[in-house]
């Protein structure tokens, strides 16, 4: 019987991977996939959960999917499955809320999702899942989600890319050992696990010589990379990166540097925790590491930094700053606030305005705080209200959106190398693929190509090319 898989995959760039993950493991068990969800005789909603609205638009999805099906006498016999960090998260509950659902799978299911449709769909001959493989958070026999995952990919891990041809992501670790006061991350992914350096080196060789050109890491702390395997002693959560003591973020860049092929590789999600003059200099001295760099601060007064437990005080992180402008020359630096936490006053807010004005980040967010189930801060006192943190909201972005405009002023007459991203459209190096602007350019420039131009003006978040 020929099995055919539909797939939803929401949320961030590390779930995107995970949805690369189970297609390449049902595309290696010959099964076929289909964008269209009606032809499917499987279809799998991979959820986000990182906050409210992203797990609201998780439940929409499954309930749309479900009402489709059965509007749909054709889609009957097809059975939905949900994954991702919504079924894992919640994975004692979802039974019980979605009784039209046929299965619920977690982080160490994603290469089980071959064994796991067969079971569902009887199919003759379907593997037999052993107890570690089957139900465990709950009774329920559609349950098949473990506690605690450990499940993290390595470069043999068949993968079907979801991503243009050239760029890819990598994720080099899984997990967080952070506790920060206002996530749910590390409950729902588990402890932070590294793969190996060599594991992430040829997988990148692997995508640069089937034509990637841009290749970006990711993962919960991607600086923390490596240092859970160090032999010597346990690295506290405060710990810069020290490569004496086996491999880090900078090894790995520096392996990474000495691929051959046109490329460039950009870090995301680093903490700021971890970062070291090696790592700066690292940076400094491999010209295929992009000179953008991605670390949410999430705050600047030291009262917000205690109460979001984020283990790095103003004062390092102000200092950390100025060391990485001072040894990275050209360096774009991304990063993400939370406003209108717990507690946080209007002279709190104001010296995260300050410091936005002080320190002009090249691209950078800010979020409203979002009160979740299950963290240290949906217990804390002087919870906000909400019209304060949507006001709070609208100031900063203010700030940012004048700041941005600044930036890109400043880039006016500018030579830049970009990768063509689409037809008239590139980025630069400071350009996440899916986060930040892009450079408006000439149709012709080929896809997927570097190219060198002069920008000639800007509009909103974005660059425009002189002719
Ligand atoms: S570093 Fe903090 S915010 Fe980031 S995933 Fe870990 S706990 Fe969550």
């Amino acid at each position: 019987m020929s099995i055919t898989v539909g797939l939803i995959s929401l949320g961030c760039a590390k779930n995107l991977i995970d949805s690369e993950v189970m297609l390449g493991h049902l595309a290696q068990a010959g099964m076929a996939l289909t964008p269209d969800p009606e032809l499917a005789d499987v279809l799998i909603v991979n959820t986000c959960s990182f906050i409210d609205i992203a797990k609201q638009e998780s439940i929409d999805a499954v309930f749309g999917a479900v009402k489709d099906r059965s509007a749909d006498p054709d889609r009957a016999r097809q059975k939905i499955i949900v994954a991702g960090c919504l079924s894992q998260r919640f994975a004692k509950e979802l039974p019980g809320i979605m009784p039209e659902v046929d299965a619920f799978i977690g982080i160490d299911q994603l290469p089980k999702i071959a064994p796991i449709i067969h079971n569902l769909l009887g199919t003759k001959n379907a593997p037999v899942l052993t107890k570690s493989e089957g139900p465990a958070a709950t009774d329920d026999p559609r349950d098949y989600v473990t506690l605690k995952p450990q499940f993290v990919p390595d470069y043999t891990t068949p993968r079907f890319r979801l991503t243009p041809d050239h760029f890819a992501y990598v994720k080099i670790a899984e997990g967080c050992n952070h506790t920060c006061s206002f996530c749910v991350i590390p409950q729902i992914r588990g402890r932070h696990r590294s793969r190996s350096q060599d594991s992430v080196v040829r997988e990148v060789e692997a995508l640069v010589t089937s034509g990637v050109r841009e290749i970006n890491l990711i993962s919960q702390d991607t600086t923390y990379f490596g240092m859970d395997q160090w032999t010597v002693g346990r690295p506290k959560p405060s710990s810069p990166v020290d490569s004496s003591k086996g491999e880090s973020l900078s090894t790995l860049l520096r392996a990474i540097n000495q691929i051959p092929g046109e490329f460039w590789v950009r870090l995301l999600y680093t903490h700021p925790a971890h970062w070291s003059d090696e790592l700066i200099e690292t940076i400094a001295a491999c010209d295929k590491v992009a000179k953008y760099v991605d670390i949410p601060l999430q705050h600047i007064s030291e009262r917000m930094l205690t109460a979001m437990q984020r283990v790095t005080s103003g004062a390092s992180i102000r200092d950390l700053l100025r060391r990485m402008r001072a040894g990275i020359p050209g360096l774009g630096i991304r990063t993400t606030f939370i406003v209108g936490f717990p507690g946080e006053t209007e002279a709190d807010f104001q010296e995260l305005l300050d410091f936005m004005e002080d320190f002009r980040f090249e691209r950078a967010g800010v979020f409203q705080y979002s009160k979740e189930e299950g963290t240290r801060a949906y217990q804390m006192a002087g919870h906000l209200h909400h019209m304060t943190r949507r006001s709070r909201w609208s100031r900063a972005m203010a700030t940012l959106q004048r700041i941005a405009g600044e930036t890109n002023q400043a880039q006016v007459g500018k030579s830049v190398r970009v990768l063509v991203e689409s037809p008239g459209i590139a980025r630069t190096a400071w350009d996440a693929p899916e986060i930040d602007g892009s450079v408006h350019v000439d149709e012709a420039l080929p896809v997927g190509q570097f190219a060198t131009l002069t920008i000639g003006a800007w509009s909103g978040y974005d660059l425009i090319a002189a002719h």
